[in-house]
């Protein structure tokens, strides 16, 4: 297997490789990591191996016609479910088994890659499960999740099961050298520190140019408004966290308590991990204006947020809990 663009997670590609070796690549996996983990570019790189129609050992090859229209996102026989408002829904799974039964239009299988698979409610993932039994050979199926727990043990237990992990510094840095060669090497540093192995939020920062990622930004304003003891603005930020994704919300999450725990590392007059000049300094303001004990009680809140964040649940209710829990 030709796994290269994706950073760090030896061990996962190691897996990979020992068993494509013994018996070709499966047809269906689970790709499980927190969000910008590198989930879709592992699925991304599977779903061209499977088009691929160059030698196995070396797929992806990345250079035949199959693998060049995949990279592209315009391959016929790739196709991506999402959900459709919240959930994935059984209508949208028998639409799918629809199509799985007519054969490939130009590569050997066809691949379905399953976006947010943790939102296919039940009977959708029954519906699922008889496919993924009785489904036509060529059919592959990619389910990518930040919460590989809320999908049944019987479509688990017939899915191999791939986990991506945090990328190390190092690894993000040689990483974002290579996708960003005009940009100095100070900024990917700090990004590459910044992102603490979500190595997608790092790309997603240095995409937007100057521009802060709204995730960064947003988690320093919230902070700010709590260091300030601005209940109003706090109910204004979150309220336009509605129309955010689940995904993007989960990752707000992970960032706010990172600061708060900076804001504590500098309450101790230790140094904070963050290295993103915004966020660095809502947490010096933070770690003036709020007592150790506020710190803890908002993270505490917040991890307990976090962790309902893995299951099916609407951004517009994260935002209520995460404004509702903060000031109480
Ligand atoms: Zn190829």
């Amino acid at each position: 297997m030709n796994l290269s663009a994706l950073a760090g997670n030896a061990s996962l590609k190691g897996q990979l490789e020992r068993q494509t070796a013994r018996r070709g690549l499966s047809h269906a996996y689970i790709i499980s990591g927190p969000p910008l983990s590198g989930k879709r570019t592992l699925a991304g790189l599977l779903a061209a191996a499977l088009v691929c129609s160059g030698a196995p050992e070396q797929a992806p090859c990345l250079s035949c016609p199959g693998c060049r229209k995949a990279m592209a996102g315009i391959h016929p026989d790739i196709i991506t479910l999402a959900p459709e408002g919240r959930e994935i829904t059984v209508a949208q799974v028998r639409a799918l088994r629809a199509d799985a039964y007519i054969r490939p239009n130009e590569a050997g299988r066809k691949v379905y890659i399953i976006q947010q698979a943790q939102s296919m409610n039940q009977s959708a993932q029954n519906a699922m499960l008889k496919l993924l039994e009785e489904g036509p050979a060529y059919a592959a199926f990619l389910f990518l999740t930040d919460n590989a727990a809320a999908l049944l043990p019987t479509v688990r237990s017939r899915c191999e099961s791939l986990a991506l992990s945090p990328v190390t510094a190092e690894e993000a840095m040689t990483y974002l050298a290579g996708r960003f060669p005009q940009l100095p090497g100070p900024q990917l540093q700090a990004a590459a520190l910044a992102c603490q192995g979500r190595l997608g939020l790092a790309v997603e920062q240095l995409e937007g140019g100057q521009e802060d990622s709204p995730v960064a930004d947003t988690a320093a304003a919230l902070l700010d408004c709590l260091s300030a003891g601005e209940e109003a603005a706090l109910l204004e930020r979150c309220v336009s966290l509605e129309k955010w994704e689940r995904e993007q919300v989960c990752l707000l999450l992970d960032t706010l308590i990172d600061l708060l725990g900076d804001a504590l590392l500098l309450c101790t007059g230790a140094a904070p991990h963050q290295t993103h000049p915004v966020c660095r300094a809502a947490a010096e303001r933070a770690a003036k204006a709020c007592s150790r004990h506020t710190l803890l009680g908002h993270i505490a809140h917040l991890e307990r947020l976090r962790d309902a964040c893995g299951y099916n649940i609407g951004a517009g209710h994260l935002a209520g809990w995460l404004c509702a829990g903060l000031f109480s």
